[in-house]
C-alpha cells in the first residue's frame, strides 16, 4: 500500500494528516493507494513557498523558461508509456486510449516551449511628440488548478506548464481518484530541471480546495470537472477577486445526415459514446438523426452489441471500467429511470461483467432510441457508456434541438453537404465544432472553448488564451526629452501633447 506523497516546497513528503482517502483500481476495487487530505499546516506551506518562489521565477528570462519545457516534453515522450500504465492502473482505461491521454498533455507542453512569441506585447512610437508607448505581458504571481479525474495526464498538463512557462508558480491540486498520475508528472518536471518550489502538489477535496478559492496570495483559479462544482469555483472564487477559468460539464450532440457515409457514422458513434467508457467531456451522448438517417439505428445497435469493456491490458478490450462502484450505481439507475420514462432501450448495459474480474465496476454498452428533451436521460451528464438516439425531421429542427441544451462543450455533424455543414457551423450555439469528426478538441495552438453552461469564464485552456489568462498586460507611455521639442508648461489637461 502506498501513500501518496505532498509535492512542498520542491520535496516529495509524506503529509502529517490523520485523514487518508482510498484510490482503488476501478477494474477491482481494490485499494491500490492513499492519498491524503493535506493539513491547513501544509496548505499553507505549499503557498507561502509558491509565492516565495515567485520572486525568483519571475526574474527567469523567457527563453530559459522555455527550455525548461523543451526538456520536459523530452523526458515525457521517453517516459510515455511508463506514465501511461500508472494512468491505466488508477483509471482502468485501456493502455491505447492511456497513452492518447498523456500525447495530448505532451502536446500543450510543446507548445509551452512556444511561450516568448506569446508574450510579446505592443509598441506604438509617437503616440504624442516625443512619446512612445509599449506593453508587456507580465505574470500574475502564484495560480492554482483543481483537476478531475478523467484525464489525470492531460489536464494537468493543460494548465501548470502554461502558467508556469508565463513565469508564475503553481499549485496543483488533482483529483483524489486518480493522483498517482500527476505525482509522476511533477518527479519528472522537477528532472527537466524546473526549480524546486514552482511547482507544488496537494491533495484532498472540498476542503483543500476552498483554502485556494480563498487564499489572497492565490491569484488565478484553472478548473476542469463537473457541473455543480464548477459553478462553485467560479462563484467563490470571484467573489475572493481571483481570475477564475472553470471548465465543466457537458452533453455533447452528433446531427447525422441522410447523406452522410454510413459506415464512418456508425464507427464515430461507438466510438465517441463508449470509448473510455464515456467518462470524457467530449464523449458524443446524444445522436441526433435527421430524416431517413434514422434507418441506421439497427446498425448502429448490431455494432455497438459488439464492444465490449476490459482490463486497461487487455487488447481485446474497447474500453475499461467506470471510475468508482458509486459512479457506475448512479449510470444504472439512469438507465432504469430512461427506460421508466418512455425511452425504448435497445441495448443494456446493466448487469456486465468480465471474466476474472468480478469486482470491477463494469458498464456494457447501452443505446436508448425515442429519447425526448424531457427525459432525465437526456437532461443529466450520464459519464458512462451510453448514449441516447432522438429523431428530427430536418436539419433545422436539429439545430434547434442543440441549441436549447444549456450546455455547449462540442458538437459534431456528419454529412457529405459543404452548404449543410457550413449553415450548422455558423448557427450552432457550441463552442467546438466537428464536422465529420466526432469529438473536435482542438490542438494546443488553438484554445479549448467550451461555451454555455460547459464553461464559465472568458479565457480558455491552452492557447494563446492561456497566455491571457495566466498574465497581466502592463502599458508602459514614456517620454524621452530631446532638446528643441522640449515642453516648459504644465499641462492640466489629461490630452498627451
Ligand atoms: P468533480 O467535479 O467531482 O471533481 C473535480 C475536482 O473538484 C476534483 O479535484 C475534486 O476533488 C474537486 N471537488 C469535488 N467536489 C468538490 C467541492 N464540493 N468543492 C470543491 N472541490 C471539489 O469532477 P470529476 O468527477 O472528477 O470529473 C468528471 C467531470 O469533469 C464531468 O462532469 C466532466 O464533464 C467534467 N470534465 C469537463 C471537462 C471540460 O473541459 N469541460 C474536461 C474533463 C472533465
Amino acid at each position: 500500500m502506498k501513500n501518496v506523497p505532498l509535492y512542498l516546497a520542491g520535496e516529495f513528503v509524506d503529509s502529517q494528516t490523520s485523514e487518508w482517502i482510498d484510490v482503488t483500481n476501478p477494474a477491482t476495487n481494490e485499494v491500490i493507494a492513499k492519498a491524503p487530505c493535506t493539513t491547513d499546516a501544509e496548505m499553507r506551506k505549499a503557498i507561502e513557498s509558491a509565492g516565495e518562489m515567485f520572486k525568483t521565477w519571475k526574474e527567469v528570462p523567457v527563453s530559459e523558461r522555455a527550455r525548461v519545457m523543451l526538456r520536459y516534453q523530452a523526458l515525457l515522450k521517453e517516459h510515455h508509456d511508463e506514465i501511461a500504465e500508472i494512468l491505466a492502473q488508477e483509471t482502468g482505461k485501456t493502455f491505447d486510449d492511456a497513452k492518447g491521454d498523456v500525447w495530448r498533455g505532451i502536446e500543450v507542453v510543446e507548445h509551452a516551449a512556444n511561450v516568448a512569441s506569446m508574450m510579446m506585447g505592443e509598441t506604438v512610437e509617437n503616440v504624442a511628440r516625443e512619446v512612445d508607448t509599449h506593453s508587456w505581458i507580465q505574470p500574475l504571481g502564484v495560480c492554482a488548478g483543481i483537476t478531475p479525474f478523467n484525464f489525470p495526464a492531460m489536464i494537468p498538463l493543460w494548465m501548470f506548464p502554461m502558467a508556469i512557462a508565463c513565469g508564475n508558480t503553481f499549485i496543483l491540486k488533482p483529483s483524489e481518484q486518480d493522483p498517482m498520475t500527476p505525482m509522476r508528472l511533477a518527479e519528472l518536471f522537477e528532472e527537466a530541471g524546473a526549480p524546486k518550489g514552482v511547482l507544488q502538489v496537494v491533495h484532498g477535496g472540498k476542503e483543500q480546495v476552498d483554502v485556494l478559492l480563498t487564499d489572497p496570495a492565490i491569484k488565478a483559479v484553472s478548473f476542469v470537472g463537473s457541473v455543480p462544482v464548477g459553478r462553485y469555483i467560479y462563484e467563490t472564487g470571484t467573489r475572493n477577486m481571483k481570475r477564475v477559468q472553470s471548465f465543466a460539464g457537458a452533453k455533447n450532440h452528433m446531427v447525422i445526415l441522410p447523406d452522410a457515409d454510413k459506415q464512418q457514422v456508425i464507427n464515430a458513434l461507438v466510438g465517441a459514446s463508449v470509448g473510455a467508457a464515456g467518462q470524457r467531456c467530449m464523449a458524443i451522448s446524444v445522436a441526433v438523426f435527421v430524416g431517413e438517417a434514422q434507418q441506421w439505428i439497427p446498425e448502429l445497435k448490431e455494432a455497438m452489441a459488439k464492444v465490449r469493456p476490459g482490463a486497461w491490458n487487455d487488447s481485446g478490450a474497447s474500453y475499461g471500467p467506470i471510475i468508482s462502484a458509486k459512479a457506475k450505481d448512479r449510470i444504472e439507475s439512469l438507465i432504469a429511470t430512461g427506460e421508466a420514462q418512455g425511452a425504448k432501450l435497445l441495448l443494456d448495459g446493466r448487469g456486465c461483467t468480465v471474466d476474472g474480474l468480478p469486482d470491477g465496476n463494469w458498464v456494457g454498452p447501452t443505446l436508448f432510441s425515442g429519447v425526448t428533451t424531457e427525459m432525465d436521460i437526456y437532461n443529466e451528464e450520464i459519464f458512462g457508456p451510453v448514449l441516447s438516439c432522438v429523431e428530427t425531421d430536418t436539419l433545422g429542427d436539429a439545430i434547434e434541438l442543440v441549441n436549447k441544451s444549456p450546455y455547449g462543450n462540442g458538437v459534431s455533424i456528419f454529412t457529405s453537404s459543404g452548404g449543410a455543414a457550413r449553415r450548422f457551423q455558423h448557427e450552432i450555439d457550441v463552442g467546438q465544432v466537428g464536422v465529420n469528426i466526432p469529438i473536435p478538441v482542438p490542438l494546443p495552438f488553438f484554445s479549448f472553448t467550451g461555451w454555455k453552461g460547459s464553461f464559465y469564464g472568458d479565457q480558455h485552456a491552452y492557447g494563446k488564451q492561456a497566455v491571457r489568462f495566466y498574465t497581466e498586460t502592463k502599458t508602459v507611455t514614456s517620454r524621452w526629452f530631446s532638446s528643441e521639442a522640449t515642453s516648459t508648461e504644465a499641462n492640466f489637461s489629461i490630452q498627451l501633447r
